[in-house]
């Protein structure tokens, strides 16, 4: 992020004092989108992100839901291509080692009449994405302040309400509303208020990287090796511009350190996964430009991630697993409904106990249906040994783009709305441990070893 542009930051010595009406801490996708959104309204808005990367931008494969929720923010599919700074998004196309491959489309009837869906969707440079909404932000009016939030103080008869934040720079930002956009690594409110998290599956690692290529595929690939008897590692290659793929490795955190405790490095460990594909070898050949990325994330959900005058949007919210694709319509979902509810509720200053619950229950459900499904029909053996592994992304991906496309066309908000989505949402969620329990039922133990 060499290239922010200049922003707010204390003196040496100075201790900074700033009001405004909105605090956003953390600069991410989440972020930036709220605090354009509410600048646009005309709220005087202040974001605060670091100066020092703490985690490369990633989130390069959009789902069919997320072109909308961008084109909102100013940035519309055709726009984002010929800046050069999308793909399309034709298909995802799983592809197994033993040679089998399915592909993965929206049915071309839901174009027509009477659902009229767009089928088109994404793939997004975020390195190029990220400075192009960031200076939208700048343009529209949003301090940017690059600074790291330490501590929070609160006030209010039950020390629910946040007053303000404290820097590391030492400065204080005083508002009347927060947003907490901080990512998964810091979660800063989820931790301020101890909130629970409902988490799925292990902890994992992903390691990605950039490759030059001749002509980008037209989809997202996926590449498995699925092991009858263990839990699912996966490579992804997304085409993040016409000459370049994205490449990433996901496993356990476990398998991950046992590899590293037998001496691999990140960049051994990554081409080690990456050859076992013929894929892969001509882009192994070629230098890459940087070292290779690293991050580790276990998917969960924050449970009451709004209070009375702040909202948690993101992955600060909810981690969605990445092989969903969803992670980035999520993010900018929680920043278009936290922004609308501070609007909305800004002349009583504080949000109704209804739209706080309804807010956390939508972030709670979508997460717990995408999550939940994953491990149990895609990550975990029973399931998709039982169906093929295959079989078994279809299976996810039908009801999970399906109910993408429902909220997207619904919009549940209120009380009432949000209970009924969270009860389809849990029907598929039940369905789907029925399903899980029946083949593990099924599968014979294994043989005890002689
Ligand atoms: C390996 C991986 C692959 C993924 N792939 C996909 C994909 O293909 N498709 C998809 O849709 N999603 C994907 N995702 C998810 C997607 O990346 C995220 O959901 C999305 O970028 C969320 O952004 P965010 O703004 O919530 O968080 P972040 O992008 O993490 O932003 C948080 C921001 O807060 C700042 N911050 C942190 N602490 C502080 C502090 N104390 N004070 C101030 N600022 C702070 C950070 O510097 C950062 O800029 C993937 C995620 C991972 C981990």
């Amino acid at each position: 992020m060499d290239n922010l542009p200049p922003s707010t930051e204390p003196a040496p010595g100075q201790k900074l004092e700033v009001k405004c009406d909105v605090t956003v801490i953390g600069g991410g996708l989440a972020g930036k989108a709220a605090s354009l959104q509410l600048a646009r309204a005309g709220l005087n808005v202040t974001c605060i992100e670091p100066a020092e990367v703490i985690r490369q931008p990633v989130g390069e494969s959009l789902d069919w839901s997320a072109p909308e929720l961008l084109s909102a923010l100013g940035l519309p599919m055709d726009d984002l291509i010929s800046a050069q700074m999308a793909t399309w998004k034709r298909h995802v196309t799983v592809k197994l080692r033993d040679g089998t491959s399915e592909q993965y489309v929206p049915s071309a009837w839901l174009a027509g009449a009477p659902f009229h869906l767009e089928l088109r969707t994404l793939h997004v440079d975020r390195l190029r994405l990220d400075p192009e909404l960031l200076k939208m932000m700048i343009a529209g009016g949003v301090t940017l302040v690059r600074d790291k939030v330490v501590g929070i103080e609160r006030n209010g008869s039950n020390g629910r309400n946040i007053s303000s934040v404290r820097t590391a720079g030492g400065a204080r930002f005083s508002s009347p509303w927060f947003i907490d956009a901080s990512g998964f690594a810091t979660c800063l409110l989820a931790r301020e208020f101890n909130l629970p998290a409902i988490h799925s599956g292990p902890a994992k690692v992903a390691m990605w990287n950039y490759f030059p290529v001749s002509v980008s595929p037209p989809g997202t690939t996926l590449y498995m090796d699925p092991m009858p008897s263990e839990y699912l590692e996966w490579i992804w290659e997304i085409p993040v511009s016409p000459n370049m793929v994205s490449v990433g490795y996901i496993a356990t955190g476990a398998a991950i350190k046992a590899k590293r405790d037998r001496g691999s490095s990140v960049e051994e460990i990554f081409r080690q996964q990456l050859m076992k594909f013929p894929r892969f070898e001509p882009l192994l050949r070629e230098e890459v430009l940087n070292p290779t990325n690293v991050t580790s994330f276990r998917s969960r959900v924050q449970i009451g991630v709004a209070g009375p005058n702040w909202l948690i949007a993101g992955e600060a919210a909810a981690m969605v697993d990445p092989i969903t694709a969803n992670g980035v319509t999520a993010a900018l979902r929680h920043a278009a409904e936290a922004s609308n509810l501070i609007l909305k509720y800004r002349s009583r200053g504080t949000l109704p106990l209804s739209a706080r619950a309804a807010y956390s229950s939508r972030i709670l459900q979508m997460a717990k249906f995408f999550n939940g499904g994953i491990e149990k029909i895609v990550y975990e053996p029973p399931v998709r040994n039982r169906i093929g592994a295959t079989t078994a992304g279809t299976l996810y991906t039908s009801p999970a783009w399906s109910m993408n496309v429902l909220y997207a066309r619904t919009k549940p908000r209120g009380v009432v709305a949000t209970f009924l989505f969270g009860l389809l949402l849990g029907a598929f969620r039940v369905s789907a441990w029925i399903l899980y329990q029946f083949c593990k039922r099924l599968t014979p133990e294994p043989a005890a070893p002689v």
